[in-house]
């Protein structure tokens, strides 16, 4: 042989032999020789070999009375009527057993629900290594991303990171605990969702869809996905109609449509909460249905807003999606799209509703810790690449939908916290760039008792000012501007100490405006008190009343009005029209109650 042959390799080369494809089945009864070969013949044709490769190996297994449970690499068929039925009561123990009943986790029963003793074939994949909610599996060749799966203990997982090594990183939802290493894990083929009817109307649910707030089960047969494509364009038409919050300076200023996605923005203690809460409150019969996101907050605080919701009789029409403090980062990801899921139902139920996440920091937060022991590659401030997507892929579903689909809409208050004003950070302009505006709440203005703390040069609202009922908009006038020039003035003001009349008078206005800008939170005001306090207001009504007294003889002026002068505010109410007629006369009232009054300091 010369060396040249050698180096073609043509002939001396030993043929490699193709490796066995061993099939292991777990019987009582071995298979006879006939069944022997029909399986070759299948493993042969299902995994692209010859059949006198195929190597079969039997082991004795008592529990698969009645057929054979197969097992080629990670493939797991199983024929066995008594190992399905084993399957079907490891589920059903698996359930976890509530002190006041037997509440079943909803995935789970769902899981039940849809077993079927037809599916015969399944994958099954091998917990690699598991830690900090998190498990690494291998052998699942064909989970798809988002998809749930379900461990031998009964614990849920989501897919979340598919890998091209095969192994595939799952965030779990449960106790992991009893997952081990080699702990087995089969797909489900589907995606998270939760079930929803109109009986969770006044429900406090976990991500998952669990009742927490000790009552019975929300009973629904059906589930909606967790994930679900935002509607198209033509599924959409414009934002048309208001939204009120019964805040004045928003109302007035930044007007909120049906359908509109505002930003709550502002740094800790600066009175996001009560915005977003005041305006749920707002909502009492006015048929919007509101779903409040609460993530990784005080399991305190969460009860006090129920409470808050209870006694204002707001609770009728909210559901609460809590995932506090304590829950794993898996459940804090997952809940802002399991309330979007609920506010959807009712959309596209033709309903209007509300949905309030507080906050998306702490979200994005919960995604960071979820994708860096993921051990995915940390971007800006260790955020994962796709963090904007986190965020827009779920406000792009809030939407006012086309009448052909019933005209129902998603209005979405998002809530961010800021460190020290910063709107430039990353997550807030990530968020601050995908929603139509942001309400600014400032702490130094909260601080020096302006309260709600809404800084009047850096909010806007892009799409609301056409939703805003035509009274509220001639009654607004130049609030805005006039507000403008009189924090303009102020500043100049501390300069020079002799001002002329003009400008004395100008910021005599402007601090009374400010006064009359501060509201209680859960006090919110109705669109007449809104339109009157407006208009009077520019009257020069409050420019004699001292400052420290604005907002209690605001009070009394509301109370006097609304005795004095109901058909007026009815006509607000109901006919939301302008007219010079009717500006008259509530001028004329303004005037009335004012005239003779002394205000002393
Ligand atoms: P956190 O950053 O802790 O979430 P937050 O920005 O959500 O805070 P809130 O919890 O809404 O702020 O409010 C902080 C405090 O300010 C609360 O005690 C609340 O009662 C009070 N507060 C909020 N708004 C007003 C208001 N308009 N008038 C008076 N007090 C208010
Ligand atoms: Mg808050």
């Amino acid at each position: 042989m010369s060396a040249r042959d050698s180096l073609n390799g043509i002939d001396n080369v030993p043929e490699k032999e193709p490796a066995k494809l061993q099939v292991e089945i777990r019987c009582v009864v071995p298979p006879t020789e006939e069944q022997r070969e029909k399986l070759r013949a299948v493993m042969a044709q299902k995994y692209g070999t010859e059949a006198s490769n195929v190597e079969i190996v039997i082991h004795k297994d008592p529990a698969a009375v009645d057929g054979f449970n197969i097992f080629v690499g990670d493939d797991n068929y199983d024929w066995s009527t008594l190992g399905r039925i084993r399957q079907f009561r490891k589920t059903v123990q698996a359930l976890p057993k509530d002190p006041e009943g037997e509440k079943i986790v909803s995935l789970i029963r769902e899981d039940i629900a849809g077993f079927s003793l037809n599916t015969g074939y399944q994958q099954v994949g091998q917990v690699v290594s598991v830690g900090d909610s998190i498990a690494v599996i291998q052998g699942l060749r064909d989970v798809v991303y988002g998809e749930i799966v379900l461990f031998e203990c009964g614990v849920k997982g989501m897919a979340l990171d598919i890998r091209t090594d095969g192994t595939t990183g799952i965030v779990l939802f449960g106790d992991s605990s009893d997952i081990v290493a080699g702990s087995r894990v089969v797909r489900t083929k589907r995606t998270a969702g939760i079930p929803i009817s109109n009986r969770i109307l006044g429900r406090m649910i976990d991500p998952l869809g669990n009742p927490i707030d000790g009552g019975e089960p929300i009973g629904a047969k059906k589930y909606y996905p967790l994930e679900r494509p935002a509607p198209g364009i033509v599924r959409r038409k414009p934002v048309s109609r208001p939204l009120e919050t019964g805040i004045l300076s928003i109302d007035a200023m930044f007007p909120i449509g049906r359908g509109q996605r505002e930003l709550i923005i502002g740094d800790r203690q600066t009175g996001k909460t009560s915005v977003a809460v005041d305006t749920i409150l707002n909502q009492k019969n006015k048929n919007v249905v509101c779903v409040y996101v609460a993530i990784c907050q005080k399991a305190s605080a969460i009860s006090k807003l129920m409470q808050t919701l209870r006694e204002a009789g707001a609770l009728d029409y909210t559901v609460i999606v809590s995932s506090p403090a304590s829950d794993s980062p898996s459940m804090q990801y997952i809940a802002p799209y399991a309330g979007c899921a609920v506010a959807e139902y009712f959309m596209y139920h033709g309903r209007d509703t509300l949905i309030v996440y507080d906050d998306l920091s702490k979200h994005a937060v919960a995604y960071r810790t979820i994708s860096l022991l993921l051990e995915r590659a940390p971007g800006r401030e260790a955020y994962p690449g796709d963090v904007f997507y986190l965020h827009s892929r779920l406000l792009e579903r809030s939407a006012q939908l086309s009448d052909d689909l019933g005209g129902g809409s998603m209005t979405a208050f998002p809530i961010v916290e800021t460190q020290a004003g910063d709107i430039s950070a990353y997550i807030p302009t990530n968020i601050i760039s995908i929603t139509d505006g942001q309400i600014f709440l400032d702490s130094e203005l909260f601080n020096a008792g302006q309260r709600p703390s809404v800084n009047i040069g850096l909010s806007v609202s892009r799409v609301g000012g056409a939703a805003q009922t035509n009274i509220m908009k001639k009654a607004v006038g130049t609030l805005r501007l006039d507000l403008a020039q009189y924090r303009e003035m102020q500043v100049f003001s501390q300069f020079g100490s002799d001002l002329d009349e003009q400008t004395k008078r100008q910021l005599l206005y402007g601090a009374g405006l400010m006064q009359l800008l501060r509201q209680k939170n859960r006090a919110p005001l109705r669109l007449w008190q809104q339109v009157v306090l407006l208009l009077v207001a520019q009257d020069g009504r409050f420019m004699d009343v001292p400052a420290r007294r604005v907002c209690a003889v605001r009070d009394d002026f509301l109370a006097w009005f609304g005795n004095k002068h109901s058909t007026i505010t009815l006509r607000i109410e109901h006919e939301k029209m302008h007219s010079q007629e009717l500006r008259d006369e509530i001028l004329e009232a303004g005037r009335e109650y004012f005239r003779g009054k002394a205000f002393a300091d």
